[in-house]
């Protein structure tokens, strides 16, 4: 099973700049079976909040600097932190996670799972 966390501002479209991770995609993961949620400088309360407003039901908010509670949490045999800056990819180093930046998605990060919409041709 694989744990999928998204940092939210510049990553997730509701952030603060707007990243290109929509809802529905963070929908399909789940899904699929995969854990979500979010990890952010944003406090808890204010992602928890985040995530209602948008109606999403969300596995985990922490931290960014807690991802390594996060893995503890759960039983998950991957995991991969999305998001759009070093110190994402940093703190995702830090707790094992793999890490993708949001702006150099590949087409697939798990089987079924295009993160990003498809492409306009
Ligand atoms: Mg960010």
């Amino acid at each position: 099973m694989t744990l999928i966390s998204f940092d939210i501002d510049g990553t997730m479209v509701f952030g603060s700049p707007p990243g290109t991770i929509t809802l529905d995609a963070v929908r399909r993961a789940k899904k699929l079976g995969c854990i979500v949620g979010s990890a952010s400088d944003r406090p808890i309360s204010n992602q928890i909040q985040l995530w209602a407003e948008h109606d999403v039901e969300v596995d985990f908010v922490s931290l960014k600097h807690r991802l390594d509670e996060i893995k503890d949490r759960f039983d998950a045999t991957r995991h991969v932190h999305i998001g759009d800056t070093e110190m994402d990819k940093y703190f995702a180093a830090q707790a094992g996670f793999d890490f993708y930046f949001v702006h150099e998605l590949p087409d697939e990060i798990i089987e079924g799972w295009p993160a990003a919409e498809p492409r306009q041709l």
